[in-house]
């Protein structure tokens, strides 16, 4: 059995919704690799897994199609994958991204800070 999703959950999702939806529309619908229009998806330079703190910072964010968000995930060339990520965002946004993700100091997101973010977020897709 499926088990029930907590409001923290839903409100991850909503964010995670919300975020994806600003990316893909900022980056147009086009992915920033190949540059085809087709269908893209949001996409982590800084896995998800390997850090909560950037999550949902939109420098964070790409739109990719299936096949290069593919390439992106399982590159087995890390260099060329961190070599795509400074392309991205050049150098000095990298360096900052990598601060914020691996800042030990970071707490946890609690709801009131998840609110805020998405306050922040649903002001960026209305403009
Ligand atoms: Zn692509």
């Amino acid at each position: 059995m499926r088990r029930k999703r907590t409001p923290y959950q839903k409100f991850q999702d909503e964010l995670d919704k919300l975020c994806g939806d600003i990316v893909k529309e900022r980056d147009g619908h086009r992915c920033r690799r190949c540059r085809k229009r087709v269908l893209v998806y949001w996409a982590h330079l800084i896995r998800r897994s390997r850090s909560k703190a950037v999550r949902w910072n939109l420098f964070n964010g790409i739109a990719l199609c299936r096949d290069c968000h593919f390439w992106f995930d399982s590159s087995a060339d890390k260099i060329e994958a961190a070599l795509f990520i400074e392309s991205m965002i050049g150098k000095e946004k990298m360096v900052e991204l990598n601060e914020l993700a691996h800042d030990k100091n970071a707490k946890p997101w609690l709801i009131s800070d998840l609110k805020k973010k998405k306050v922040e977020l649903t002001d960026k897709l209305i403009k």
